[in-house]
């Protein structure tokens, strides 16, 4: 879902949000080693971070209504095939479950957090105990209240409700349909004008972003030096590796239930990888990966639609393994241990929430918040996060395209499209209206 903006914009808005927290950071750096050189009053410099804290509170304010909405609008307007839909889930969920297992196993075996030093208070690792037990998840699963999970940040209470009203409203859609009534397309309406809304919101708190970046930066380094970010360097090289086990991934599953070869998958692939990249936003680059699938790879239409246009809906894998990369990341920084059944519900957890993330930059951010406080994590240590958030956004994005184009390339079988059915797209030329028909 992309924007046009009026020209009237003040001349900062055209500076790239990365460029702009890029420029952010060597002031951050000067002012933080300054403030520590002074030795300047501890609270004050404190209150450093109070920008950061309002990004993440207003973040974690939209998560809930983002992640509801961006379910209940998908199961709305995708449209979806009977028998292609369960293979479409199956592909989505062993890709996911196979990013998560992948991230975890790095974050495990790397330990990132450990390798520098990060003050942490012993009150956060109190919150961590307190909710971290699978049972009592389980049994909280069913909210007391429809509007509570909204209230408490509930993200598996919160899906429950979005999927049942998905999956309600999809099926009264179907039948009204059927009878030739059009009374849905007024809530269908509303719920795309809410979630327009919502994303639009959340790009003016992203805005902010490069000042949240710059106060936590200055603060961190006043108060402790370059300590901290040592971990966070260990942490990018163990995302990045993690990323590229991932791409490995894909292009063995590509070569093993596709037709296309890795080679083509990447030379055909190339121009949505880098706008991916370069956008930071998998809904942006969409046509480019439904126009690659289709011209350059040579997919048929309806695998290409199904996996670009349908699955990227419900696809984040590479958000997903961010996001229980996250987690672990700062339960290490903070000495916490998670055990197997913990991480189960860091795994848990981060299916929804990449399943919930918009495909805009940043949105892997907004849903960590509820990854976090599933597992009782304390979400200010997110703010860490920030400051190299908008280069790992871009990988991560990155890969959510590929994850598109393996499922596109899987649904399209072992057999390449025929010259009868090429002539037949070509001579339909309708590629551009089913593109819209599911946007
Ligand atoms: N930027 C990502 C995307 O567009 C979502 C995320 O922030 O993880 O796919």
């Amino acid at each position: 879902m992309t924007h046009s903006h009026p020209k009237s914009h003040p001349w900062w808005k055209s500076i790239p949000l990365y460029l702009q927290i890029v420029i952010a950071l060597p002031f951050a750096v000067v002012l933080g080693l300054f403030l520590g050189s002074i030795n300047a009053d501890t609270e004050l410099v404190k209150h450093l971070a109070i920008p950061c804290d309002l990004v993440l509170k207003a973040l974690r304010a939209l998560a809930t209504p983002l992640i509801l909405l961006a379910v209940v609008h998908s199961f709305l307007t995708a449209n979806i095939p009977g028998k292609s839909g369960r293979r479409l889930g199956f592909l989505l969920i062993t890709n996911t479950l196979a990013a998560i297992f992948i991230g975890l196993s790095v974050a495990n075996i790397l330990q990132p957090g450990k390798w520098g030093n990060i003050k942490s208070s012993t009150s956060t690792a109190a919150a961590v105990n307190k909710t971290l037990d699978p049972w009592a998840l389980l049994q909280d699963m069913v909210p007391e209240a429809v509007l509570k999970p909204l209230v408490d940040n509930n993200v598996i209470q919160l899906i429950l409700i979005a999927l049942t009203f998905g999956i309600v409203l999809r099926a009264i859609k179907a039948e009204q349909i059927g009878h030739g009534k059009k009374d849905y397309e007024s809530i269908e309406q509303v719920v795309t004008i809410l979630f327009e809304a919502i994303i639009r919101i959340l790009h003016w708190v992203i805005a902010l972003v490069p000042i949240a970046v710059f106060g936590i930066v200055a603060r961190t380094v006043a108060l402790q030096g370059f300590e901290p970010f040592k971990s966070l360097g260990a942490f990018i090289v163990a995302v990045l590796i993690a990323l590229f086990l991932q791409a490995c991934y894909y292009l063995t599953r590509v070569t093993f239930s596709s037709w296309v070869t890795p080679v083509r998958f990447l030379q055909g692939g190339s121009d949505a990888l880098l706008t991916a990249f370069s956008t930071a936003s998998s809904t942006a680059t969409m046509p480019v990966t439904f126009e690659a699938l289709i011209e350059k790879i040579g997919l048929r239409e309806s695998s290409a639609s199904l996996g670009a246009l349908v699955g990227s809906n419900f696809n984040n894998d590479g958000t997903a393994l961010y996001e229980a990369m996250s987690a672990l990341f700062v339960a290490q920084v903070l000495n916490i241990h998670l055990s197997l059944p913990q991480q189960l519900i860091v795994v848990l957890t981060s299916i929804f929430a990449s399943v919930g993330a918009a495909g805009i930059p940043e949105a892997g951010l907004v849903t960590m918040t509820l990854v976090f406080t599933a597992v009782g994590l304390p979400t200010q240590y997110i703010a860490l996060l920030v400051t190299v958030d908008w280069f790992l956004d871009r990988c991560r994005t990155a890969m959510n395209v590929m994850g598109d184009m393996t499922v596109s390339a899987i649904l399209d079988g072992k057999r390449r499209k025929t010259k009868v059915e090429m002539e037949i797209f070509e001579a339909e030329g309708d590629s551009d209206a089913s593109l819209t028909d599911v946007l």
